[in-house]
């Protein structure tokens, strides 16, 4: 098979393409929007300078919380509430949107972080996410859209309950690779096609769903009310390090990634069965090669050893608590979103590309 001469993604990949050095547009990409970044320390020190003043700019607000964080029981989010706090001195409340495949591990080690730091910490969790989960499986092959949005909105809400002046999130398109937008969409417009004529309209209305949140945020930025961080943009972000750190500062392990969704495999299953066999790994170590922190062999070896894409022990599990036989599950996994991304969804996804800097 071949794969791209400087990552490992391969040619079967959805919307990847090479150019004369066999190189591929996501590594291209990379190199547009991060290359300078990572090899200067002056333009790293200015983004960090960039960061203070928005921080400085929030706690003079004088309100009770300078930022909200998402806790997810992994690495990230942890060293967000970990940078916030502890760096940069801003009073932080925190919260976990649980979409009901939040794991025992996650919830566990929430606990734990919320004591070590001593934050105020709150659960959201939306009776409707997991019902929509199994509806979007059926229709779309893929059931990750309402936990997405659901995510993305609560986080909305309770920043605007509680007066927060900045949404801090710790992911990035230096170091996150994120499966191609059209298998996993999940911005309003697009969820609102998946569900146009089924019987949800009155309970959306009365739910976390009720909103266009994504546009209520932006207008907030535009006022200048509230704006999204996103951490890593700014920051150097190794995530050794963050490991070592919480273990040694706190004696916090932080399990294999992604630990914290009993869902995840599933996805995981699903999106390389579209993906001719690779997703979130190929994904990873490709990030991790492109900002110099793993080497193209060490990747290719450990890709070596994944073995075919078999159904995922957890699958079982999984379809008990969406309420689906096996069979239905292999026929849905069939279909893709690509049909309810007529219209509006795309316009979404165009405006993602420039906000989120992703290729
Ligand atoms: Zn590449």
């Amino acid at each position: 098979m071949k794969r791209c001469a400087r990552c490992v993604m391969p040619e079967n990949y959805p919307g990847i393409s090479f150019d004369a050095k066999g190189v591929c547009n996501l590594c291209r990409y990379f190199e547009t929007r991060w290359g300078s970044w990572l090899a200067s320390a002056e333009e790293q020190a200015r983004s960090e300078a960039r960061l203070r003043r928005i921080f400085d700019a929030a706690k003079r607000k004088g309100k009770p919380y300078d930022a909200l964080i998402g806790l997810s029981g992994g690495k990230d989010s942890s060293y967000c509430l970990y940078l916030c706090q502890k760096v940069y001195g801003l009073k932080v409340l925190t919260f976990t949107n649980n979409n009901g495949f939040l794991s025992n591990e996650a919830k566990a080690r929430i606990e734990q972080i919320v004591e070590t730091f001593g934050v105020p910490h709150l659960y959201y969790q939306d009776p409707l996410v997991l019902e929509l989960a199994s509806v979007f499986m059926r229709e779309t092959g893929n059931f990750c859209a309402p936990c997405e949005l659901a995510t993305f909105n609560s986080a909305a809400v309770m920043a605007r309950e509680y007066d927060v002046p900045l949404i801090v999130l710790g992911n990035s398109s230096r170091t996150d690779g994120s499966v191609p937008k059209i298998l996993n969409p999940w911005n309003p417009a697009y969820f609102m096609n998946v569900l146009e004529g089924k019987p949800y309209r009155e309970r959306l209305s009365c739910s976390l769903f009720a909103r266009n949140y994504l546009v209520r945020e932006g207008l907030a930025r535009v006022l200048g009310r509230r704006r999204i961080v996103l951490l890593p943009d700014y920051l150097e972000w190794d995530e050794e390090k963050i490991a070592k750190l919480f273990e040694q500062d706190s004696g916090i392990r932080f399990g294999e990634e992604h630990a914290d969704c009993i869902a995840y495999e599933v996805s995981d299953y699903l999106y390389r069965k579209k993906c001719g066999g690779s997703s979130h790994k190929e994904l990873k170590y490709s990030i991790l090669i492109r900002a110099g922190k793993m080497n193209r062999e060490e990747a290719l070896q450990r890709l070596a050893k994944v073995g075919g894409n078999s159904p995922p022990p957890g699958l079982d599990h999984f379809l008990q608590l969406i309420g689906m036989t096996r069979q239905e599950f292999n026929a849905a996994s069939e279909r893709s979103p690509t049909a309810y991304l007529k219209g509006l969804p795309k316009l979404y996804n165009a405006l993602r590309r420039r906000v989120r800097h992703q290729a």
